[in-house]
Formats: C-alpha cells, structure tokens, sequence
C-alpha cells in the first residue's frame, strides 16, 4: 500500500481545506404565501413566480 514519505504540515494542511467551507442556504419568503423560497426559484408551496401562480401544486 501507498504510504505518504512526509507528514503534511500543518500550513498545506490547512491550504488543502481552504476550499472546504460550506456557503450557507439563502433564502428569501414569498411575497404570496410567506414561505420561505429560494431567490430566482418559483415557490415551492404555492408554485407562484413574479406575481403569478405558475404550477398548480397537489394538496
Ligand atoms: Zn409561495
């Protein structure tokens, strides 16, 4: 099996995982329901998008 010749110090360490943040879920609320949705994205729960019901949703 492969084994690494060096320990990784702590710096590259820290350099390889400098891309590992996690960028958090934005959100905006609808202006027909007041659900929370996703900008640029019809509702979920009332299937609305710029002031206008685009899908009909199933209840
Ligand atoms: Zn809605």
């Amino acid at each position: 099996m492969a084994v690494p010749k060096r320990k990784t110090s702590p710096s590259k360490r820290n350099m390889r995982r400098s891309h590992h943040a996690l960028t958090p879920v934005i959100s905006q609320e609808c202006p027909n329901c007041g659900e929370l949705k996703l900008p640029h994205n019809l509702c979920n729960s009332c299937g609305h998008y710029n002031g206008r019901e685009v899908v009909e949703i199933q209840a």
